[in-house]
């Protein structure tokens, strides 16, 4: 057990002399977590083995799911990879700094444990001032998967991150709550049609106002565990985003899916165990279960993805054995937090019509 130094630091304008604290643990092949736009980040230098290695120990983390590579300058991709295709460029131009992380063929100088060994890399550029500073500060590209236990939901707070992380990692800069609240969407350009290996941050609909014709991988929208050699984006196939209660998703038109949650709210509520719904702004009056909260408006699915796993880590700290979840539109921000409520509910799928 180590102890976890907490740098509290104003998130548009944080101090330079705490960024260079955490900049120095970076360097030095410490683990600092970072806020980013997207979720809390646990960076360690992408280029030192040993650091990376320890990153995967700190979460848990399987050693076959690399992390994202951040960097603060476009010239970095060029150091990091053997080839960057002209698509990708447009893309680096257009949505970086941002959620979109593109997977390039990597360099061989990019040791083997920051890309679990294949011969890709994942890179993006935050659009966080504290990630951007962190990382210009150290000098080095910062390997950082989001700063959870692995499994875990993603965290959108250093409250988050200290829960899972405390006393496992060197460092936090503590910048307050995320702003979009679900990871980066992750492209492969090594494929054409591009496919989105994960959804999140960027819009499938943005990157085919630039693209045209993008795909989803068959896993993005599965409703139903994919085979492991299906899977291409290693992260695909671990459990993920789950809290501690049992999850069910119930998916269909909004009056059967009040009508559903309802009678399996009373279901359980007869059997004795706790229930927690969760609802959106819309619904929410419709259920009595022991605890209910909203994920916010049905029209604002920007608003349902930044609350989403931390109402997940809510249910969990209040004790509820099982969450029921309303489905959302599967559309802009939508299709990551359904595709997380899928695998937070470990397929737990429940149609109705
Ligand atoms: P996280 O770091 O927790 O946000 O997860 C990073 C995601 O990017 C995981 O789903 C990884 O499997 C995925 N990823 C990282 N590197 C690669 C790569 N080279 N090819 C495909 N997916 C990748
Ligand atoms: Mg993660």
């Amino acid at each position: 057990m180590k102890q976890t130094l907490v740098l509290k630091v104003n998130p548009n304008k944080p101090s330079i002399k705490k960024v260079k604290v955490a900049a120095d643990i970076i360097r030095k092949g410490g683990l600092v977590a970072f806020p980013t736009e997207t979720v809390y980040g646990l960076g360690a230098d992408a280029m030192n083995p040993d650091a990376v290695l320890a990153l995967f120990k700190a979460k848990n983390r399987p050693l076959d799911n690399p992390p994202i590579v951040h960097i603060e300058n476009m010239n970095t991709v060029y150091e990091l990879t053997e080839h960057v295709p002209p698509k990708a460029e447009l893309l680096m131009r257009q949505f970086w700094p941002g959620p979109l992380t593109l997977i390039f063929k990597r360099s061989k100088r990019v040791p083997e444990i920051t890309v679990a060994g294949l011969e890709t890399v994942a890179i993006r550029m935050p659009q966080h001032t504290v990630a951007l500073a962190l990382i210009k500060e150290s000098g080095c590209a910062i390997a950082a998967p989001s700063a959870n236990l692995a499994g875990k939901p993603s965290p959108t707070s250093a409250k988050h991150v200290l829960a899972d992380l405390g006393g496992r990692i060197d460092a936090i800069l503590d910048g307050g709550s995320t702003r979009i609240g679900v990871e980066s969407t992750v492209l492969d350009l090594s494929v054409d049609p591009p496919q989105v290996l994960r959804p999140g941050g960027t819009p499938v609909e943005a990157l085919r106002k630039v693209l045209g014709d993008v795909r989803l991988h068959p896993f993005v929208v599965a409703e139903e565990e994919v085979p492991i050699e299906k899977a291409r984006s290693p992260g695909m196939r671990h459990r993920h985003y789950a809290p501690n209660a049992k999850v069910i998703l119930v998916e269909g038109a909004l009056h059967a899916v009040i009508a559903k949650i309802k009678e399996l709210t009373d279901l359980y509520r007869l059997k004795g165990v706790k229930v927690g719904v969760l609802a959106t702004d819309e619904t929410i009056a419709n259920y009595e279960a022991d605890v209910v909260k909203s994920l916010g408006s049905r029209f604002n699915l920007e608003a349902i993805a930044q609350n989403l796993f931390t109402l997940l880590r809510e249910f969990d700290d209040e004790g509820v054995a099982i969450i029921i979840a309303e489905s959302v539109p599967s559309e802009g921000l939508g299709l990551a937090v359904m595709n997380r409520l899928r695998k937070a509910s470990g397929y737990n799928i429940l149609k109705v019509v």
